[in-house]
């Protein structure tokens, strides 16, 4: 549904990625897992065209890009700190891309943030701002902000990073139900236990380049090469 070939990534003269392929398909889990400072942020950047690449084609079904506009209405992203409007509540946080960007009613769009809001426990809070609520309700609410937009694909990194460890599980358990639901999706994390029980695919960067490629039990119990081997030893 949407690829890398060939692609090149710096940021003056430091090379983030060199000729890297990654292809992400339909209904598919990735998970991009790595050192810090390997490039996964900068990966998802490029998957949306927030970032631009220097080298090398983004295909989306297969063709190149039409345009960055129509990449980033099919192409979600949900980043650590919830980039929540501060001065809207929520189902304005919600609904405002959706009637701006498409063009959709407020009632059609409230209606569906509201089912949205109460498929994650959330509803009572659509009035709230986002800082009357707590990190991990203010995370949910990106989520599903970030859906009210029916996104092709949704990229999530380190969503849960800046939570307190008992918010994490709530968030955590929202994306692995959208992943019941067969919902395409790139998740870059350092929970390990959530990517092996979400991730239909794992994917190990480093050094600016895909070092290893598999499933994920095969990767987390016999990882093939010596620095994924390194990576995971060090975790524990
Ligand atoms: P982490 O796990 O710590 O989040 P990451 O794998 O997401 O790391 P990136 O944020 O993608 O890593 O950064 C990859 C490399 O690119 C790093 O060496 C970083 O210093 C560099 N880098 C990232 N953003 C920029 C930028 N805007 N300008 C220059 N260098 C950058
Ligand atoms: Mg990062």
């Amino acid at each position: 549904i949407l690829s890398l070939e060939h692609v090149t990534k710096k940021y003056g003269d430091f090379t983030v990625f060199n000729d890297l392929d990654l292809k992400i398909n339909e209904g598919e889990v990735t998970l991009i897992i790595g050192p810090s400072g390997s490039g996964k942020s900068t990966l998802l950047r490029c998957l949306n065209r927030l970032e631009d690449i220097d080298e090398g084609e983004i295909t989306f079904h297969d063709a190149p890009i039409k345009s960055e506009t129509h990449l980033r209405e099919n192409v979600g992203m949900v980043f650590q700190s919830y980039e929540l409007f501060p001065h809207l509540n929520v189902l304005d946080n919600m609904t405002l891309s959706p009637r701006i960007v498409q063009k959709r009613s407020r009632k059609e769009a409230e209606q569906e943030a509201l089912s949205l809001l109460e498929r994650v426990g959330l509803k009572d809070k659509a009035k709230s701002f986002p800082h009357e609520l707590s990190g991990g309700q203010r995370q949910r609410v990106a989520i599903v902000r970030s859906l009210c937009m029916h996104p092709e694909v949704l990229l999530f990194d380190e969503v849960t990073a800046s939570l307190d460890p008992e918010m994490v599980k709530e968030v955590l358990d929202v994306i692995l139900d959208l992943a019941d639901e067969g919902k395409t999706m790139v998740i870059v994390t350092h929970e390990m236990a959530f990517a092996r029980a979400v991730a239909d695919r794992i994917i190990f960067i480093d050094g600016g380049r895909v070092v290893e490629e598999g499933h994920p039990e095969d990767f987390f119990t016999h990882p093939k090469t010596e620095r994924a081997q390194q990576f995971l030893q060090n975790l524990t």
